[in-house]
């Protein structure tokens, strides 16, 4: 069975040393649900062994009660949310994975992609591991069994030193809750405290909603032990310069979450700033695409100065799991989250904002229900470059091919999404806006710079020629 190709957008939240490590792990994924909704997990300890509940569904669907909890006894827990494609061997997959080993139990969540999986995999295989998942994660739990090293620090070294590409890892054994952050530092991963007690979570608006207070990320490159006697920092892995993904701050981290240092939603909005000082226009109004488009749309009107409106309402309540009737009334598509306002809209040049096209079919329904609902003039704005390469570290982005920009101009792509005119953020642009801090962010996505080659999907060069047609 080959691992899956990498799709996994993920959270991890993690609590040691409280009464109720369970029920705060449920509250920090519920924060970071937006990393991931088809399926999420949590193990608990009760300090002599780990107790699990994991299913697919939401955080609020797969905790729905209070007998739940009273299975996930003990003092620490760590959880996580999944995002990956649909399909029947789904559920095998869902984290933490937990197994029980020569040196007791353990369980692991990740964060991340690992780009040599498929190589260890076949390698430990040909020595007799048995797989039970399709997840690159598996192969963490597997070099740990199989490593000869006694402690648990240097086993764990042993494994990353292994692996390549993107992990924020959480481990829970027994008696200790482990964290570690990949030397690139692609995903975010930050520690918080909460009286005595350390949370671990993916994003700072996890700890927010417990009320825990930020202490600091943990680095790149750094394994943080947390045991009864506190908390010890190592950096077992060579040193490289870090590379934290800037698509994080485009679309993929909540706005009140600091990330790398920085607050996404003030991110966002310089985007938007920048954004008009590159592509002004002369309009009536400018209206994002809720909601990742809302901050960078209020930094645009703030710029331009044209008036910031809300054209586009958003149905907050839809899941990945809407079905739509089969018949009768087909095609809803977009319309199911989104439904213009049409007294704003009607006569005006509007300005639409957007993060991203990916595939541009969401770009084009807006623009067709934005001048279905009245406006005379439709510009698209997008608060960041063309995204014309996949990711291999984390973000789920479809093939070279599906990507609309891959083999698709920006006047080509204006047509298809039949805009009047579409203006995306340029690579400096971006720059300037995120500020570097002398900090090499990756941009894979949009540059096609690779920070860790990809063992088997190698970067652009090498992948067929796309098809020029572009889809219905
Ligand atoms: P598309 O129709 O494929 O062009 O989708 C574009 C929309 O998808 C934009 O509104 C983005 O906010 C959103 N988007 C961008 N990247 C991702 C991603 N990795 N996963 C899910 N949605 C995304």
């Amino acid at each position: 069975m080959n691992i899956q190709r990498p799709e996994e957008e993920c959270g991890v939240f993690g609590i040691f040393n409280h009464p109720e490590a369970a029920n705060l792990t449920y509250l920090g994924l519920y924060a970071l649900q937006h990393r991931g909704q088809e399926s999420c997990g949590i193990v608990s300890s009760d300090g002599s062994a780990l107790h699990a509940h994991k299913s697919m569904g939401l955080v609020a669907d797969v905790f729905s009660n209070q007998e739940i909890f009273k299975n996930l006894p003990g003092r620490a827990a760590i959880g996580h949310v999944r995002y990956s494609t649909t399909g029947g061997s789904a559920i095998k997959n869902v984290q933490p994975i937990m197994v029980d080993y020569s040196r007791g139990s353990i369980a692991v969540a990740h964060n991340g992609n690992i780009v040599n999986a498929q190589m260890i995999k076949d390698e430990l295989e040909a020595y007799g591991s048995i797989f039970q998942t399709t997840m690159d994660t598996e192969i963490i739990v597997h070099l740990l069994a199989t490593s000869k090293a006694s402690s648990l620090l240097d086993r764990l070294t042993d494994a990353l030193g292994r692996i390549k590409g993107a992990y924020c890892l959480l481990l829970i054994t027994e008696t200790r809750m482990v964290a570690a952050r990949d030397p690139h530092g692609f995903r975010p991963l930050c520690l918080g405290k909460l009286g005595e007690s350390y949370v671990v979570a993916s994003e700072s608006c996890a700890l927010d909603l417990i009320e825990a207070e930020f202490i600091r990320e943990i680095e790149p490159g750094e394994v943080v032990f947390i045991d009864k006697n506190g908390i010890t920092s190592n950096f077992p892995l060579k040193k490289v310069a870090p590379t934290p993904c800037i698509f994080e701050f485009v679309y993929f981290a909540r706005p009140d979450s600091c990330i790398f240092g920085k607050n996404v939603y003030q991110v966002r909005k310089e985007l938007g700033r920048q954004l008009a000082r590159e592509y002004a226009i002369d309009a009536d109004i400018v209206i994002p695409v809720p909601d990742s488009g809302v901050p960078a749309a209020m930094g645009y009107a703030e710029e331009s100065g044209i008036r910031f409106e809300l054209g586009l309402i958003r149905n907050h309540y839809v899941g990945r799991t809407f079905i739509e009737p089969q018949q009768s009334i087909r095609h809803f598509g977009v319309k199911i989250k989104l439904n213009p306002v049409r007294e704003v809209l009607k006569d005006k040049r509007v300005v639409v904002i957007d993060d991203s096209i990916v595939r541009g079919t969401t770009s084009r329904k807006i623009v067709k229900m934005v001048r279905n609902a009245g406006a005379k003039e439709v510009h698209v704005r997008i608060s960041s470059p063309p995204t014309s390469y996949p990711c291999y570290y984390g973000i789920d982005t479809p093939n070279r091919k599906e990507l609309i920009s891959s083999s698709h101009t920006v006047e080509e792509i204006r047509k298809y999404i039949t805009a009047d005119s579409l203006g995306y953020l340029s690579r400096d642009g971006l720059l300037n806006a995120v500020g570097t801090n002398n900090t090499d962010y990756c941009r894979a996505c949009f540059s096609g710079d690779y920070p860790i080659e990809f063992p088997m999907l190698k970067p652009a060069p090498q992948l067929p020629l796309f098809d020029k047609e572009l889809p219905e």
